[in-house]
């Protein structure tokens, strides 16, 4: 089991406003070699990859119906619940520390969902790491919402993870 969990935030840019042109104020070069740092095998072993952009005053003191800390507590406790139920007498209680064929095992995929799957992995070149974070990260969007199957949705959001692309790494960086 050689799974570690961390998080690891990053700035797009040394000056931090990238891709926002009217405050960053970095070349293209100085935002290639910014992100450069870190490598794309790096990246492949990290189980989320997302980009956050920054938020407006318009849409910080907006009032909406959000859900709360307390709501998303009880999903998370559900969802890990689900995980111990399920890896019951394995020395694991988390999807992320499935190995290949124990992600094979508990997390089948039916058939539609396997050939989403399969096209994403042709076009996207995915690696074979990177095509088990998908099941394994698919499983837990799916526990989340307690679904006991992986549904193509939960497959799509997982897919989008792999792809710190947008207005970053994906410039060809
Ligand atoms: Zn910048």
């Amino acid at each position: 089991m050689n799974c570690i969990n961390f998080v690891v935030p990053m700035n797009p840019c040394a000056c931090g406003y990238f891709p926002d042109r009217e405050r960053c104020c970095c070349t293209e070069q100085e935002v290639s070699h910014y992100l450069g740092r870190i490598s794309r095998p790096l990246l492949d072993r990290i189980d989320i990859c997302t980009e956050v952009t920054g938020i407006s005053y318009e849409e910080l003191t907006e009032k909406q119906e959000n859900e709360t800390s307390a709501q998303i507590r009880k999903r998370v406790e559900y969802a890990h619940r689900m995980q111990q139920e399920r890896y019951e007498g394995l020395p694991l209680h988390f999807n992320a520390y499935l190995n290949g064929n124990q992600t094979e095992l508990y997390c089948p995929l039916g058939e539609k969902e396997q050939k989403l799957l399969k096209n994403a992995f042709g076009k996207l070149n995915l690696s074979a790491r990177a095509y088990y974070k998908i099941i394994k990260t698919a499983r837990t969007i799916a526990d989340l919402e307690q679904e006991e199957r992986i549904l193509e949705q939960h497959l799509l959001e997982a897919i989008r993870y792999r792809l710190p692309g947008g207005a970053y790494w994906g410039r060809g960086v």
